[in-house]
């Protein structure tokens, strides 16, 4: 592909694009820079793929033809690429999609694995220098960030954060603060769907999990724990929820998706069927975690307004924590983004989506790069990122968003125009 285009603002070149991630969104975004003839940098964390690699052993309920683009399956094409129709694993979408694309010739160079950004500023703009105005893109973009070898400084002139929400958990607290006891006694390994088919089934056979969450994570922990306790009644899985609906997880109607409408069929099965496999405990805050001989006393109580007001302990022998995930907005914290108060993304996308009224991640569409637009300018939030703690989003989403951006670069020559 060609990097011959170079497009100007005034008499400076302008053609350094940084993405921050090297997940979906993040290798989309640089294939299209590239092909835009930007000079571009990828700078991931981990490895690539780094947070889907966290789940690998959960299959997508998208099936690969949402997941992927038309270029970037052309880029990999002699690599034998998944078919459209295909449902693959986190770890298989990965290696048999991701990781191809990010060695194709055409990204050559252009990803570097374990650099981790984590500042950002203008070079010699702060915060509350030239307030909201386009001067602000004068001064380039100053990227700090830590490899295996120490820090080093990274400039731009386009920045896309691509960095996803899975860099941070939400807490099972009630009111979703950390309840007492939970930095203290849970670890990061605590808060992801645990692979009991797998290397962790030992660890899980035989014991008493307690599952705190409402979502699709939540709900993928009690199918794969029920499927390994089969019929051992010494495996005993309790799950909580602070809803008090009469289900763990609303069905989408007609559901187009049909490996989301089975997990959310089986899941709500257990939770209400005569199944005494799963005890489902809906309506209850969790207040505190305490560590006991074996395990963990967990106290929960009753939503005061429901008028019980109760409080009881549970005893278990792990807990598995979904309560969801939010994007890392520390790392650009010296740049001039609105943030929505309630979610954290971006202001103009989170105030159209808090308008829309579906559940249902598949009717939310990418809006148009207007709403992706905020007043640092040449910084965009793409995918995951851009929808903060809100969690309809889904890759299709982000390819379409990088579609738009792209598009709004070619029509403007330039990022800034
Ligand atoms: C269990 C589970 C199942 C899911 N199933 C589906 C599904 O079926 N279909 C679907 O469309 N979506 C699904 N999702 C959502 C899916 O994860 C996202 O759609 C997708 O991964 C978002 O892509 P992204 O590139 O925006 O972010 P991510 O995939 O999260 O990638 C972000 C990348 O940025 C890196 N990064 C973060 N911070 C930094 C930093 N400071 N410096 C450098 N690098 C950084 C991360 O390591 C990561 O590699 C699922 C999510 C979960 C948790």
């Amino acid at each position: 592909m060609s990097r011959d285009f170079v497009y100007t603002c005034g008499t400076m070149q302008k053609n350094r694009l940084v993405i921050v991630g090297a997940g979906p969104i993040g290798l989309e975004a640089a294939v299209k820079a590239v092909s835009q003839g930007f000079d571009v940098t990828v700078l991931e964390r981990g490895d690539i793929g780094d947070a889907i690699q966290r789940w690998k052993h959960v299959p997508l309920f998208t099936p690969f033809g949402m997941n992927s683009s038309t270029v970037g399956r052309s880029l990999i094409a002699d690599q034998q690429p998944p078919a459209l129709d295909d449902l693959l694993h986190g770890g298989q979408f990965c290696e048999r999609y991701l990781r191809p694309l990010a060695n194709s010739t055409a990204l050559s160079g252009c990803v570097l694995t374990q650099h981790e950004v984590v500042a950002v500023s203008r070079r010699a703009f702060g915060k509350s220098d030239r307030i909201g105005q386009p001067g602000r893109a004068d001064q380039p973009f100053r990227i700090l960030v830590r490899t295996n070898d120490g820090e080093r400084i990274f400039d731009a002139d386009v920045l896309l954060d691509c960095s996803g929400f899975t860099s941070r958990h939400h807490f099972v607290g009630a009111g979703g603060m950390p309840c007492v006891g939970e930095q203290l006694l849970l670890t990061d390994s605590d808060y992801g769907i645990p692979n009991v088919a797998g290397a962790e089934g030992d660890r899980y056979r035989g014991r008493h999990s307690l599952v705190i969450g409402s979502g699709y994570s939540a709900a993928t922990s009690v199918c794969l724990l029920a499927d390994l306790a089969g019929d051992d009644a010494a495996t005993k899985i309790t799950w909580i929820t602070r809803g008090n609906c009469d289900k763990p997880l609303r069905q989408v109607i007609d559901d187009p998706l049909p490996m989301r409408a089975e997990l959310t069929d089986r899941a709500n099965r257990l939770a209400v069927g005569d199944d005494p496999i799963v005890d489902w405990r809906p309506g209850l805050h969790v207040d505190e975690i305490e560590q006991t001989e074996s395990g963990f006393a967990v106290k929960l109580f009753t939503n005061p307004e429901s008028g019980e007001g109760r409080v009881e302990r549970i005893f278990c022998d792990h807990i598995i924590a979904n309560p969801g995930y939010r994007p890392n907005t520390d790392p650009f914290r010296e740049l001039q983004i609105h943030r929505c108060y309630a979610t954290d993304g971006p202001i103009k996308l989170a105030a159209h989506l808090l308008g829309e009224s579906s559940n249902d991640c598949l009717q939310q569409t990418s809006t148009g790069c207007e709403l992706l637009q905020n007043p640092e300018p040449n910084f965009y939030i793409l995918g995951a990122a851009s929808y903060g703690r809100d969690s309809r989003f889904l890759m299709q989403i982000g390819l379409q968003q990088v579609d738009q951006v792209f598009e709004h670069f070619a029509s403007t020559n330039g990022a800034n125009a």
